[in-house]
């Protein structure tokens, strides 16, 4: 099972590492021919508006849009989550628009720019270490989007179907269970 992670800015490297201590393989993905040799895309973090600039530049943006609507999973991770949105709090145009809510851009505030915590997480038994840097946050979500784990009570993790989103970095500690959630959510797919 090839689980291919978007190589246009972001810390490739280490979804990639998270992906195989997870079972999975690991593609960097530079070009859209690439989505045909995976099963699972992750999105990683990094700067939206780059990434989302990016995307358009090399035809990313209807070619993940029609990766989705076969069905393959699709993991975005901080500006990776924003990327997947179907809106952005403050007016600034969605990118992919593929999950029902809306996200707010770096939503932890100045003083709380980067930190780390334990996060309770549903269909994870224990907690799950999560690195946030300028983190988004999950403002709103539609019916079909499920909750997976809050902060503090906002929605840091949710779920669309095949479609899963958290606000933090879960490449950069060697928890690899999300990594490991995501992996099985690629197994089911096929
Ligand atoms: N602050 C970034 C953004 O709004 C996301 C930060 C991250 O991916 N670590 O795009």
């Amino acid at each position: 099972m090839k689980i291919g992670v978007l190589a246009l800015q972001g810390a490739v490297a280490e979804h990639i590492r998270s992906i195989e201590l997870a079972g999975g393989v690991g593609i960097s993905v530079k070009k859209v021919e690439q989505l045909n040799e995976i099963d699972g895309l992750i999105i990683p973090g990094g700067e939206s508006t780059t990434i989302g600039k990016l995307m358009r530049k090399y035809n990313f943006i209807d070619a993940i849009r029609q990766f989705s609507a076969a069905g393959k999973p699709i993991f975005g991770t901080c500006a990776g989550l924003i990327v997947l949105a179907d809106r952005i709090a403050g007016g600034e145009e969605a990118h992919l628009g593929l999950m029902n809510m809306t996200v707010s851009r770096n939503a932890f505030g100045r003083q709380r720019e980067s930190f780390e915590t334990d996060l309770q997480m549903v269909g994870i038994e224990e907690t799950v270490r999560a690195v946030f840097i300028r983190a988004p946050l999950i403002q709103s979500i539609g019916d079909e989007v499920t909750v997976l784990s809050t902060y503090q009570d906002e929605i840091v993790t949710a779920r669309q179907g095949h479609l899963l989103a958290c606000s933090f970095h879960p490449e950069l500690t060697d928890d690899y269970r999300l990594h490991q959630y995501f992996v099985q959510m690629v197994e089911s797919s096929l």
